[in-house]
């Protein structure tokens, strides 16, 4: 799942981050093992409930966090040995909209400052007037107008859905190949959520590459047409979203679904798998879900199921699974 097809890829990654627990050293394995590429021009979903190693996965393919092993690939090189000016092309070409506008952007910068950031390190403008039009670009896409006017604000006078279309403005102000979405409108209001989504759907439009990170199966479903499943650390099922969705094949995606709220009164949510997700710096031996699963058998707790192609398309990290 993981070629020179794919713009961006996980090539077998890993990322384990050193901490103190009781005065010893131990490994939380955020990301242990994930092999997952994005097709150019395809969106495709990362969902999980916090602690899977989502957002750790997104950061590593941003390279804002180190490997412990594997790698990163870009257009099927890896990016520990790009060249100085292939480096400079990737760093241009992966962008990443985090989920707190309030976190991720200098409170002290205009939303000028704010959009040129990347643009000004990279060094990927002519002059004044070309860094100008650019920013003013980026704002009209994302309906910040007039940009101008905009342009001159300071990012502590906007709402929070002001500062998330800001956020993705300086995104897409670097002309990206692939976008990477961290939660990017979890922390919006229902209103704002939907303009935001549309001007991202925009943009799929024009063909960018988004990988978009989320516990919210809906949103999933509704802007993906690929996903990717996972749980303590590594990928649990693979495939196009609304057959995933539809009919889920690994037990924790099948918990995940039934746990979508539904428009309707009468009907029950049910809560998601039993129990917490387990501590990742020890995860259980054998299928990491096995403590959680209602299928669970005596192998499940020896062997770790590896993720195999069930379906044509349609993978799943589970013995049972078919
Ligand atoms: Fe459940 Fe076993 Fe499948 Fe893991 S391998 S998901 S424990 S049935």
């Amino acid at each position: 799942m993981s070629d020179g097809n794919h713009v961006l890829a996980a090539n077998g990654l890993q990322v384990y981050f050193r901490v103190k627990v009781g005065g010893k050293r131990a490994n939380v394995r955020a990301v242990d093992g994930v092999t997952l590429g994005l097709e150019r021009g395809v969106s495709t979903g990362v969902v999980g409930e916090s602690g899977s190693g989502k957002t750790t996965l997104g950061k590593a393919l941003m390279k804002l966090v180190k490997p412990t092993a594997g790698s990163v690939l870009f257009k099927g090189k890896d990016v520990s040995k790009l060249s100085r000016s292939e480096f400079k092309e990737y760093r241009r070409s992966v962008q990443m909209v985090f989920q707190d506008p309030f976190d991720s952007i200098d409170p002290l910068f205009t939303v000028h400052d704010a959009v040129a950031e990347g643009l000004r390190i990279l060094g990927v403008y002519s002059d004044r007037a070309e860094l100008d039009q650019t920013v003013y670009r980026a704002l009209e896409t994302v309906r910040l107008v007039p940009a101008e006017d905009y342009a001159k604000r300071r990012i502590t006078s906007l709402s929070g859905g002001q500062r998330q279309r800001v956020g993705v403005a300086r995104a897409i102000a670097m002309n990206p190949e692939v976008v990477i979405l961290d939660e990017p409108v979890s922390m919006l209001d229902a209103s704002v959520k939907g303009e935001i989504i549309n001007v991202m759907g925009q943009l799929k439009l024009e063909g960018k590459t988004f990988m978009m990170i989320t516990h919210d199966i809906s949103t999933v479903r509704f802007f993906t047409e690929r996903v990717a499943v996972m749980y303590l650390g590594k990928v649990v099922e693979v495939g196009p979203t609304d057959e995933v969705v539809n009919e889920p094949l690994h037990p924790y995606t099948q918990a995940l679904v039934a746990a979508v709220p539904v428009p309707d009164p009468s009907q029950k949510v049910k809560s998601l798998a039993q129990g917490e997700i387990p501590n990742a710096i020890a995860p259980p031996p054998g299928c990491r879900f096995h403590p959680r699963c209602p299928l669970a058998q005596e192998i499940c707790r020896r062997e770790e199921p590896l993720l195999r192609e069930v379906r044509p398309g349609r993978y799943a990290a589970c013995h049972f699974a078919q």
